[in-house]
């Protein structure tokens, strides 16, 4: 647990930011029991996250693509937000530009009050038809594997972006125009090695913004940030924020 006195540095930051980006990964979540891919309990039939979340895995079994998303759907539905989450809500409340920007996929945010927020991962709760390309929300927990569009009868496909695709471009827009703007951007929970989002602290730190980053453990992150507190983030978040 960091110091008094990083976080008293992190709380004054955020008293003076008008303008904030937060930026998410699967580190939020996990103690509400989300796996991280990164982590050890990350593994699913003993295939990893890589050869699973992409469109050849999808293109050669959407079957086993489907269950693996049907069981992770399952875990989600099951989990709680936790105070990490719900102090990232209470900010978007203190600050008048917030946006949080998130790569999880589940949902969680929204569920602890967050309202702007980009899921610009996609989201686990929509499916995407790869005949027609409509995108409709979907919380069926007992799906019919691989489900089907209702309209085209085409394939549907869980509404996330995989591997080796590109992100949506307005949401991209969106992201990219808060990152200019942003004062502060809070790093939580990303190991930051996958891209765009990468880059993102990168341009935010480029246009002169503030980073504090909240982490179990250093990351790429680290060298360009004002503040790393080292920490889960359920406890750290909630000390930077008023009760
Ligand atoms: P990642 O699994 O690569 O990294 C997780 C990061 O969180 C690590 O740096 C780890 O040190 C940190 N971390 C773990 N527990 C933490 C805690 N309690 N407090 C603070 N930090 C903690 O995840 P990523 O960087 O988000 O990227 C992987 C991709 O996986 C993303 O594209 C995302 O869409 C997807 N993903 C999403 C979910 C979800 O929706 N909850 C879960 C797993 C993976
Ligand atoms: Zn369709």
């Amino acid at each position: 647990m960091p110091e008094e006195q990083l976080l008293e540095e992190a709380r004054q930051l955020i008293a003076r930011s008008q303008a904030m980006v937060a930026l998410t990964g699967a580190g939020i979540s996990a103690e509400s029991g989300v796996p991280t891919f990164r982590g050890k309990e990350g593994l699913w039939k003993n295939y990893s996250p890589e050869e699973l979340a992409t469109p050849q895995a999808f293109a050669r079994n959407p079957l086993l693509v489907w269950e693996w998303y049907q069981w992770r759907r399952g875990l989600i539905a099951k989990v709680k937000v936790n105070a990490g989450h719900l102090a990232l809500a209470q900010l978007e409340r203190m600050v008048p530009d917030f946006t949080l920007v998130t790569q999880n996929v589940d949902g969680l945010h929204g569920l602890a009050g967050s309202k702007q927020v980009l899921e610009i991962h996609g989201s686990i709760w929509k499916t995407l038809c790869a005949g027609c390309g409509e995108t409709r929300e979907n919380r069926e927990l007992e799906l019919e594997l691989p489900p089907r569009c209702s309209r085209c009868d085409s394939l549907l496909r869980p509404a996330v972006v995989w591997f080796g695709e590109s992100l949506d471009q307005e949401i991209m827009a969106l992201a990219t125009a808060a990152i200019s703007r942003c004062d502060l951007m809070i790093v939580v929970g990303t190991s930051g090695v996958v891209q765009p989002v990468a880059s993102f602290p990168f341009i935010a730190r480029d246009k002169g913004a503030a980073i504090i980053e909240v982490n179990l453990e250093r990351t790429p992150v680290s060298s360009i940030s004002n503040l790393v507190l080292l920490g889960k983030a359920a406890q750290l978040l909630p000390r930077l924020v008023p009760p």
